[in-house]
């Protein structure tokens, strides 16, 4: 019984898997179908409470709707999260029981990879399933890079719509997490002249960051207050708080990590502050454009995802000019631009 969870919307359908011999617990979440299928990954994580576990779920899929409405694409907002760590728990027999709830779902719900799920698995499950996207078998493969690309044009859009210019050499950036994103994202600053400081909890991914792109090196929290331009968080969530965004001193945040702002104050907070933040489900949305592309007609063709990722800049451009006009944080306009493409198609 989840319904004393408050400050949720309605969501349309929340399942329960749970097989105790294979080690598998998982919650898959539809949050709406309104404009087409509910798409969106399967997390596997570690959460110590299933109630943590389903307000990852129901969080990540709203924030999966907002993603697509405001990307144009045909999709609903789903998520699953399967309560486990992806190094130790996650094995055949698990992923064999996730699959085969995945079955009885009825294609209301389309998975791929998220945080904990590979392309392998990826691909092992779509032996066992319909409905997941993302696999290397036929499908658009890894989504990483397109959600790396999206998240460069918009970091530059913000920087243009700070400094009139986007214009990277010389540019003080920090980067959170050297993961599949943050990895591709560094190699495309580094490229145009950006100076970088990196954190990640692998020491041989910083090692190699500071080999190959000059990085300087800072451990855990100590990048949040980097001396920087741009901080660009591509670990984890709830990144930005009543505690981490006094010590900023960044002035744009712009990363790819899901649900950065720990609570719906932390928006008004970044403004408080004058930090220009781009919204997490708007420039995050390139890998998701590029799964969309294996739905279309004709199957997929990477020449149509390119020049959607490409508008991802656009989008965040008039996200910051509507904030500025009517005077309201970037991401309470982008909610409301997705809400009114949801409730126009809902009518
Ligand atoms: P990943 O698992 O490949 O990389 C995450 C990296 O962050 C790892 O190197 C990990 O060691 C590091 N990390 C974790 N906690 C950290 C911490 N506290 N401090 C420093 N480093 C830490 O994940 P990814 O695919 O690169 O995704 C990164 C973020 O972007 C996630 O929040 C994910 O949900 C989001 N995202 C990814 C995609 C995609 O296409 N991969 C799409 C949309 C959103």
């Amino acid at each position: 019984d989840v319904r004393h969870l408050q400050g949720f919307d309605h969501h349309e359908q929340v399942w329960l898997g749970r097989d105790t011999a294979r080690g598998l617990t998982a919650i898959v979440s539809v949050h709406t179908t309104v404009l087409g299928p509910a798409l969106g990954g399967t997390r596997i994580w570690p959460h110590t409470s299933f109630e943590s576990g389903i307000i990852d779920a129901l969080r990540l899929s709203r924030g999966m709707t907002f993603k697509s409405a405001i990307a144009g694409l045909p999709l609903g907002g789903g998520k699953a999260v399967i309560i486990a760590d992806a190094k130790t728990e996650k094995t055949p027999a698990m992923l064999e029981a996730y699959a085969e709830m995945l079955n009885t779902l009825q294609g209301q719900y389309i998975t791929a990879e998220d945080v904990g799920m590979t392309l392998a698995d990826a691909d092992f499950l779509a032996e066992r399933a319909p409905n997941v996207s993302g696999t290397t078998k036929g499908g658009s493969g890894n989504p990483s890079p397109f959600t790396a690309e999206g998240t460069f044009v918009g970091l530059k859009a913000a920087l243009r719509h700070r400094t009139g210019s986007d214009d990277l050499a010389g540019v003080r950036v920090a980067v959170q997490g050297l993961g599949s994103v943050g990895w591709s994202l560094c190699q495309k600053l580094h490229t145009e002249g950006a100076v970088l400081t990196v954190c990640d909890l692998d020491a041989v991914r910083t090692a190699r960051a500071a080999e190959t792109f000059g990085a300087t090196v800072v451990s855990g929290d100590a990048i949040i207050a980097a001396g920087v331009d741009i901080f660009a968080p591509c670990a984890l969530g709830g990144i930005l708080s009543a505690d981490t965004i006094p010590l900023l001193k960044a002035k744009i945040v712009a990363g790819a990590a899901n649900n950065q702002l720990a609570t719906a104050e932390d928006g008004q907070r970044l403004v408080t502050r004058g930090i220009l933040y781009a919204p997490d489900y708007v420039i995050n949305a390139g890998g998701v454009i590029n799964v969309a592309a294996e739905m279309g007609d004709g199957g997929y063709d990477v020449a149509t995802v390119t020049p959607r990722v490409a508008r991802i800049a656009d989008t965040l451009s008039a996200i910051f000019q509507r904030a500025d006009s009517e005077g309201r944080t970037t991401d309470a306009v982008a909610e409301a631009m997705a809400r009114e493409i949801v409730e126009a198609a809902r009518k």
